[in-house]
C-alpha cells in the first residue's frame, strides 16, 4: 500500500483511456455563431485523445473490434440487427462500421445538414442499395430522366426481375405534369398490389444539365400521398454538396458518386446516401447484410478531400466561368449547355431557386459533327481525354460515342446528345493556360 502511494501517479496506456466510440461533444457554433462546414471539416466527429494525441484520425485497418464487456457486444448486435433502430452504440466488425468510415459519415452530414449519412464502396453501391432498400414486388419508382446510364439501367433491368416497375418524366417537368405522373404511378402500384415506394431525381441531368424542380416534385408528392408517402431521392453528384442543398427544397435522401467533386482528384471510388435516420435505418440494415461499405483507407482519403472541398469547387467553377465567356464567343462553337448561360425561362427559373452556383460541368456543341468533335478532342494538350468528372485536372469526353454509345438513337435524339457534343470538367488549373488549350484545339478543327 505504502510503496504504490509513494510511486508517481501512473497515467494509463493512452489507448485503454476510454473506448473510442462517441468523442468529445463536437463544437458546432461559438457565440451563438454556427460553424461553416469548411471549418468543421478539419476535426468534426474525430477527438485526438482516443488516437495517441494525433491531429488526423489514424486508419483502422481491422476487422473487427473488440468488446469493453459481453452486456456491451449484446447492445451493439441490438443495433445491428435492428432491435433497436439506429445502428450500433459500438463499433463490432468493419462490414458494418469503423471508425473512419463513421468520422466520414458525420463530416457529410455537416454538408447537407442531414440527420445521417452512410458511406458506400462506389456511387452506385450507394444508389442499388437504396433501391434495395426501400423497394418490394408490386412497387413503383417515380423517376427524372435521363439518370446516369447505370442508376436508369438498374431500374429497367435488375429492379423489375424482382416485380418493380417504373415511371419517368422528363428533368424541367411541371406541376401539372408532375401530378399527372404520381397519379399514373399510385395508380399503377394499386394495380399491381404495391406502392409507390420512391421518387427518384437527378438534377442536373448527364449530359444535358436538365434541371429537376425539386420544390414542384415534394409539391406534387404531398398532394397525391396522404398516407405511405414515398421518399424523394435526389443524385446531387454534378452540384453537390456546395451549389445545391437539395434536403433545403423537399429531398428526403441526398445521393452521391464521391468519386467525383467530393473525392475531387480522380483517385478513388466511393459514394454515400444522407437524409433523416427514418429513411436511412433500412438502408444500413441492407448495407450490413450485403457488405459495400466504404474501405477504411478510402474513408480517410475522403476525409482529406473534404478539407479542401469548398476551395476546390470554388476555383473549378470561376475556371468554368471563366473558360464558357471564352467558348461562348468563339465562332468554331455553336452553343454551350452551360448552367452559367440558360437560355430557358423555366430552366433559369428551376436554377435560382435551388442552387448557388453554375458548377464546372458543361457540354460544348463543336461547329460539325463527329469528326470535327474528335479532332478537337484529339488536339486538347492540357485537357484530358477521359470520363469522369469533378477532379483537380480538366477532362473532355464525347458522350454520343462514349458513356452514351449504347442509348439507342431515338433516345439519344430526344435527349439533346447529338454528334458535336463535347462533355467538359474544369479543373483547379490556371484559367488562362485552360483558355490557351481550348484555343488552340478549336485551331485545330
Ligand atoms: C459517376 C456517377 C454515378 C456513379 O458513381 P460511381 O462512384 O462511379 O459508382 C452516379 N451518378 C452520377 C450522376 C455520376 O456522375
Amino acid at each position: 500500500m505504502s510503496e504504490e502511494k509513494d510511486s508517481p501517479p501512473q497515467s494509463p496506456p493512452l489507448g485503454a483511456m476510454t473506448p473510442r466510440r462517441k468523442p468529445k461533444p463536437p463544437i458546432e457554433e461559438i457565440g451563438g455563431r454556427k460553424l461553416n462546414p469548411s471549418t468543421l471539416m478539419m476535426g468534426h466527429g474525430f477527438d485526438p485523445v482516443l488516437s495517441e494525441g494525433s491531429i488526423k484520425p489514424p486508419i483502422f485497418l481491422t476487422s473487427t473490434f473488440a468488446f469493453e464487456n459481453a452486456a456491451a457486444g449484446k447492445r451493439h448486435f441490438e443495433g445491428i440487427t435492428g432491435k433497436r433502430p439506429g445502428g450500433a452504440e459500438g463499433l463490432v466488425y468493419s462490414r458494418f462500421n469503423g471508425p473512419n468510415q463513421e468520422i466520414l459519415e458525420d463530416r457529410l452530414s455537416v454538408w447537407d445538414g442531414a440527420e445521417d449519412a452512410l458511406v458506400f464502396s462506389s456511387g452506385m453501391t450507394a444508389i442499388c442499395v437504396l433501391m434495395l432498400a426501400h423497394c418490394g414486388a408490386g412497387d413503383v419508382i417515380v423517376h427524372s430522366g435521363p439518370l446516369y446510364a447505370a442508376s436508369e439501367g438498374f431500374v429497367a433491368k435488375v429492379l423489375s426481375k424482382f416485380g418493380v416497375t417504373y415511371i419517368d418524366f422528363p428533368a424541367g417537368a411541371a406541376r401539372e405534369e408532375l401530378d399527372d405522373v404520381m397519379a399514373k404511378a399510385a395508380a399503377k402500384a394499386k394495380e399491381q398490389g404495391g406502392k409507390v415506394a420512391m421518387v427518384y431525381l437527378e438534377s442536373p441531368g448527364n449530359p444535358t444539365n436538365a434541371l429537376v424542380d425539386v420544390e414542384a416534385v415534394q409539391a406534387a408528392r404531398d398532394a397525391t400521398f396522404e398516407t405511405d408517402s414515398p421518399p424523394i431521392a435526389i443524385d446531387n453528384t454534378f452540384l453537390g454538396p456546395l451549389w445545391q442543398r437539395p434536403l433545403e427544397h423537399g429531398a428526403d435522401i441526398v445521393v452521391y458518386s464521391l468519386t467525383k467533386y467530393v473525392g475531387g482528384h480522380s483517385d478513388l471510388v466511393a459514394g454515400s446516401v444522407a437524409g433523416a435516420k427514418k429513411w436511412l435505418d433500412p438502408i444500413r440494415s441492407l448495407r450490413n447484410t450485403m457488405g459495400g461499405i466504404c474501405d477504411p483507407n478510402t474513408a480517410w482519403m475522403l476525409g482529406r478531400s473534404l478539407e479542401t472541398l469548398e476551395l476546390r469547387m470554388n476555383r473549378a467553377g470561376e475556371n468554368a466561368k471563366l473558360v464558357c465567356a471564352f467558348l461562348a464567343k468563339h465562332p468554331k462553337v455553336e452553343g454551350l449547355g452551360y448552367l452559367g448561360m440558360i437560355d430557358d425561362p423555366r430552366q433559369q427559373d428551376i436554377f435560382n431557386r435551388h442552387c448557388l452556383g453554375a458548377g464546372s460541368t458543361f457540354s460544348v456543341f463543336i461547329k460539325g459533327g463527329e469528326a470535327e468533335s474528335f479532332r478537337f478532342l484529339d488536339a486538347l494538350k492540357i485537357a484530358k481525354l477521359a470520363v469522369s468528372l469533378g477532379g483537380t485536372e480538366t477532362l473532355a469526353s464525347h458522350p454520343a460515342a462514349m458513356t452514351h454509345l449504347s442509348v439507342p438513337d431515338e433516345r439519344k435524339a430526344a435527349l439533346g446528345i447529338t454528334d458535336n457534343l463535347v462533355r467538359i470538367s474544369i479543373g483547379i488549373e490556371d484559367p488562362d493556360d485552360l483558355i490557351a488549350d481550348f484555343a488552340q484545339a478549336l485551331e485545330a478543327v
